[in-house]
């Protein structure tokens, strides 16, 4: 009895701290904080899972800025909803949030539901968004549990119970207990920002905390134990070869990639796992595009969820498009200095960066300088341009190092007329 009348005390003393709570950080000016539109709120509930908000900001307010309202959304082409996702991962959340869209379109005249049970019947809508976007737009008594909630609970009550379901299940009854009958919108806003501000997942600022006298993880010395961490995913290591194939206008070779799997829907470079001295042929019987093979980059890290990418850019210089190219919808060849109206991979993106580096405005010929570059030669230190002055302060010791030199200086003297090496 004296437990039960012990925990009341405690809930009652969170939330009455939480609402009277005034220290909010006043630089933390999210965009979507004081929102009510049920829009926007649940855009933004959709971008942040997963994705800190500092990450989501920049993010939110273009695609705001763009689709700004459900029927927008929903008439946008699935490449533009991608494009604006482009960068932010998870991409089956964008293709939820338009499905999503296109159903409130078709079943609530476009007007997001205020009903939870209606919010949570859409694609891509879990207890928790549902319950936010209920709370924050409509005002409504309805619990959430993000990953912020969850860690300020965790801890407050010491949730250490060892199985996940079970864990889950008293941290729902702790939110339920916890959310008031009045003043519900504040209340979710208020522990969200506790979360993300004060019970941070490392270090939490428990000096600043309103709840820490009464917390007992700050009590027992338990914050960095709580809560329980899942069980730690071991990441797979995978080696792919990322094809550019580049045509003489500078433009490079994309695809379309299916909706399933890792970037599902967005526009990438064609990804090779053959042998090495297949390439060509490989590429001219799958995009009908003959090309030469002109060497890689240094491989590029990109780090998933479940899975550590190793991904070598593979250089081609295209010498014929074949006719069929034209009939596969899921094949283009695109300029990388025009904004894309799709969405691309983060590694895609940042091999376009580095050849936006490599190429010299003033180069003229620099599919030449690109090739150069992969055969290894580019790593000799290239000073200045225009290119007649590229070689000038070269390591001569290096230079012989450079694996394909001879096939550099071909490319190059095609270019520059002049003989190299
Ligand atoms: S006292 Fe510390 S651990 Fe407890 S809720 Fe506050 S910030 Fe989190």
């Amino acid at each position: 009895m004296t437990n039960r009348k012990d925990s009341a005390e405690r809930v009652d003393h969170f939330t009455r701290n939480l609402l009277s709570w005034n220290e909010i950080d006043p630089a933390r000016e999210l965009p979507w904080v004081s929102e009510t539109d049920p829009y926007r709120i649940w855009v933004s509930e959709i971008m942040l899972q997963q994705t800190r908000a500092i990450t989501v900001i920049p993010y939110y307010r273009r695609f705001i800025e763009t689709l700004p309202d459900v029927e927008s959304l929903a008439n946008a082409s699935s490449d533009q909803v991608l494009s604006l996702w482009s960068g932010l991962g998870y991409y089956t959340r964008a293709r939820n949030l338009q499905r999503a869209a296109k159903q409130i379109l078709d079943i609530h005249g476009g007007v997001m539901p205020s009903s939870f049970r209606n919010i949570l019947a859409l694609p891509g809508i879990g207890k928790s968004t549902a319950g936010a976007i209920c709370a924050l737009a409509f005002g409504l008594r309805k619990p959430i549990l993000d990953g912020n909630a969850k860690r300020a609970y965790s801890r407050f009550h010491c949730v250490d119970e060892f199985s996940a379901s079970a864990r889950e299940r008293k941290l729902w009854e702790l939110a339920d207990l916890h959310t008031p009958e009045q003043d519900c919108r504040k209340y979710t806003q208020r522990i969200m920002d506790l979360g993300a501000t004060i019970c941070l997942p490392r270090n939490p600022l428990c000096h600043l905390c309103p709840v820490a006298s009464k917390c007992c993880a700050r009590a027992a010395d338990r914050q960095d134990e709580l809560p329980v961490k899942k069980r730690k995913v071991v990441r797979k290591f995978k080696s792919i070869n990322m094809l550019i194939a580049l045509a003489e206008d500078g433009q490079v070779l994309l695809e379309r990639r299916s909706d399933q799997g890792i970037w599902g829907g967005l526009w990438s470079l064609p990804e090779y796992s053959g042998e090495l001295d297949d390439i060509e042929n490989w590429l001219e019987g799958n995009f009908h595009v003959r090309a030469s093979s002109q060497g890689s980059w240094s491989p590029i890290r990109h780090e998933l969820t479940h899975l550590s990418l190793v991904i070598t850019p593979m250089l081609l210089e295209v010498r014929q498009v074949h006719d069929e190219f034209e009939n596969h919808s899921h094949f283009r060849f695109v300029s990388i200095d025009q904004e894309l109206d799709h969405g691309i991979p983060v590694p895609v993106s940042t091999i376009f960066g580095r050849i936006s580096e490599l190429r010299q405005k003033e180069f003229t010929c620099w599919r030449s300088f690109l090739i150069v570059s992969a055969s290894g030669f580019g790593q000799c230190k290239i000073r200045s341009s225009p290119h007649q002055h590229y070689w000038k302060n070269y390591d001569k010791n290096r230079e012989m190092h450079c694996a394909r030199r001879g096939a550099a200086s071909v490319a190059l003297s095609t270019c520059t007329g002049r003989t190299w090496g």
